[in-house]
């Protein structure tokens, strides 16, 4: 597989056009099998490299490189992308005009283009179909292909009909790509799109670079607050809610805090969600707080944060959503504040949905699975790849492997809460609330026990050594494990279970995590020690050098200014121009010639040529301090002159 000239015409188009240095994991072998003409299912998680897999071969095969998207507003900004590093690309969908579009068809029709992106409903036109028979095709890269997916909520019914470019171009390989890691989609791809004898590449679909964190909420606003302050800010991030009401509230008090911070909802007009849509991308640092409706095609690469303010349903969509944030590889983080509440929600949506016994009884599973995940001790990664089939080892990079919860034998609390919610239950002949039991538990006589003569039960008073929070810490992961019901049919009353006998039997032990932050640290003041240091796993601190690292820091600062302004004169968002991680690497590094800058991740020959000067100024500008860069400064007017 390596060795032959193809290869070696692979790795120079990825050095010279794209700036880096080596494939990555899959990639190598995708663009060789590609290259040599054969068909491929790619399943990469988000940020694995899936576009230089098809981009590459594209520009190795005679032809136009044809790419499939449903992504209509990203596809100006890829094709940017791609210009900026001197590949030529172009794409066609609704939002060009007539004149426009003749262009691109002119240009196309000369052989001028290596890649092409289209609108799939603008690919099935005949039309279009005709245009195509009448260049060479290089290859079909069909992108975001889980849309073809009935089952899944990116449902395109146009995908269904892409068979017709394996019906009218048997030759022309094809691959299909996607982030979607479950086994049913991954058949459906196969099935629907007559991927029957692609090759299949599946990659890890771990996010290393991602941290995980799940907090007990407590005042969940107040929380992220803290969060964005101390770990991220200035920086880009998404903020999930469950509700438009809730986004749109949301939105307003991080603004009103100093958060620069924008809403998007489906209950927006579009003029008002695409504004924010292409703000949240080309502007540094904005947070958009935002319901699931946004989310597919959000390639921002430097997203630093995910957080929830509410569950998701299921794994499948925290792994998704999460996944938007480090795209880049760069550190990032994912972050969500759970209680009680989504417990409850979560199971009340489902069973007062009008959906049958099977339908339910599968969002049941998902839901467990993602109770189980917010509510492990263990490793939170293992438990997610583990979700989707894939066995790892404790991470070291998500909460419960920084900072491990004490497992706590909640036996005896769990029998307590239990053997309350039946005594009272048995004593009124009707349930009650969470409320009503925390209160009998903790001995707390207010008016509504006494009325019901609860202070007299024998379990009145049995939980004071917990506080109110505490127990209902304990009663969510009793609920999350199914051992304690919540009945919406009638006010929220809390009900025994099959599996809650066999816990008052004294027949099964309850393990949880101990809700103790409850007490100890209020919201908001870091009693974990501050999330700065912690946020950059990937850059340790050279010992005791302080001054660099601030200068690194300042420079860096000065880049993205510079970059800003770059983007801004060439109207394209500043990722376009160049990633946080090839201007952290120039920060750190400080490049005094074009030749060394020239070795750094991301800069290609087109960049170098376009920007290599101006940076260049811009690091010896900043040259004066450090006597290092000093002198590297000298060496290079002097190679200048
Ligand atoms: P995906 O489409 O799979 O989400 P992208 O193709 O957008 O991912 O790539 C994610 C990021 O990784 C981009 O910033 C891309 O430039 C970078 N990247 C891809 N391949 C490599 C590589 N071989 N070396 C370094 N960076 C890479
Ligand atoms: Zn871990």
């Amino acid at each position: 597989m390596s060795g032959s000239p193809g290869d070696a015409a692979a790795l120079e188009i990825l050095r010279r056009t794209f700036g880096y240095e080596a494939f990555r994991g899959p990639q190598a072998a995708i663009v060789a099998h590609l290259a040599g003409g054969g068909d491929a299912q790619v399943l990469m998680p988000t940020g694995g490299g899936k576009s230089l897999c098809f981009q590459i071969p594209a520009m190795l095969r005679p032809g136009t490189g044809i790419v499939v998207s449903p992504l209509i507003a990203l596809m100006q900004d890829q094709v940017d992308a791609l210009r900026e590093l001197g590949v030529r690309a172009a794409f066609l969908n609704s939002s060009l005009s007539g004149r426009q579009a003749a262009a691109v068809e002119r240009a196309l029709l000369a052989g001028e283009l290596d890649l092409l992106y289209v609108a799939p409903e603008r690919l099935l036109t005949p039309r279009c179909l005709e245009l195509l028979e009448r260049v060479p095709l290089a290859l079909f890269a069909i992108d975001e292909a889980h849309c073809v997916s009935q089952w899944g909520h990116d449902f395109r019914p146009e995908y269904l009909q892409l068979t017709v470019l394996h019906e009218r171009w048997p030759d022309v390989p094809r691959v299909a790509l996607t982030a979607t890691a479950d086994a049913l989609t991954r058949r459906e791809i196969v099935e629907r799109l007559a991927l029957q004898s692609a090759r299949e590449f599946v990659s890890s679909f771990d996010r290393p670079n991602i941290r995980y964190r799940i907090v007990e909420k407590l005042d969940a606003r107040r929380q992220l607050l803290a969060f964005i302050r101390d770990g991220h800010a200035g920086e880009a991030g998404i903020v999930y809610c469950a509700s438009r009401a809730k986004v749109d509230e949301t939105a307003q008090w991080l603004s009103d805090q100093g958060v620069p911070a924008l809403p998007y909802h489906a209950g927006m007009d579009a003029a008002t969600r695409s504004a924010h849509q292409s703000r949240f991308l080309r502007e540094d640092g904005l947070v958009m707080v935002a319901t699931i409706a946004f989310g597919m095609g959000i390639d921002k690469p430097d997203v630093r944060f995910v957080a929830h303010l509410d569950m998701p349903k299921s794994v499948e969509g925290y792994y998704q959503e999460t996944g938007r944030a480090g795209r880049d590889g760069e550190p990032a983080e994912a972050w969500m504040a759970y209680g009680l509440a989504d417990v409850v929600q979560q199971r009340r949506l489902i069973e007062q949905s009008e959906a049958d016994e099977a339908y339910k009884r599968v969002s049941t599973g998902k839901l467990d699975a993602m109770l189980g995940l917010a509510e492990t001790i263990d490793c939170r990664r293992v438990r997610l790849l583990a979700y989707f089939g894939e066995a790892s080892t404790s991470c070291g990079n998500c909460d419960n492997c920084l900072e491990p919860p004490q497992p706590w034998d909640a036996t005896e609390a769990a029998r307590k809460l239990l053997s309350c919610i039946y005594r009272v239950r048995q004593a009124a002949g009707f349930g009650f609330g969470a409320q009503h039991i925390i209160a009998v538990l903790r001995g707390q006589a207010s008016a509504r026990v006494r009325q019901y003569g609860h202070e007299s039960l024998s379990t009145f008073g049995i939980g004071a050594d917990l506080s109110e929070a505490e127990w209902r810490a304990v009663l969510r992961q009793l609920i999350a494990q199914d051992l304690v019901a919540v009945d919406h049919a009638r006010h929220q009353v809390l009900v025994l279970t099959e599996a809650s006998r066999e816990v008052l039997r004294g027949a099964r032990t309850i393990g949880m995590r101990r809700p103790a932050a409850v007490v100890k640290s209020r919201p908001g003041r870091g009693a974990r020690g501050g999330l700065r240091g912690a946020t950059t796993p990937g850059s340790p601190a050279p010992d005791g050098a302080e001054r660099p690292d601030a200068e690194a820091a300042r420079l860096f600062e000065r880049l993205r200014e510079w970059r800003r302004a770059a983007a801004s004169e060439r109207g394209v968002p500043p990722y376009v121009i160049f990633h946080d991680a090839t201007l952290r690497a120039i920060a750190e590094r400080r490049p005094a010639s074009l030749e060394a800058l020239g070795t750094i991740g991301g800069i290609g020959a087109k960049k170098l040529e376009a920007h290599g000067e101006a940076l260049i100024a811009l690091i010896l500008s900043q040259a004066g301090g450090a006597g290092e860069t000093g002198s590297a400064a000298h060496d290079a007017m002097e190679e200048a002159q």
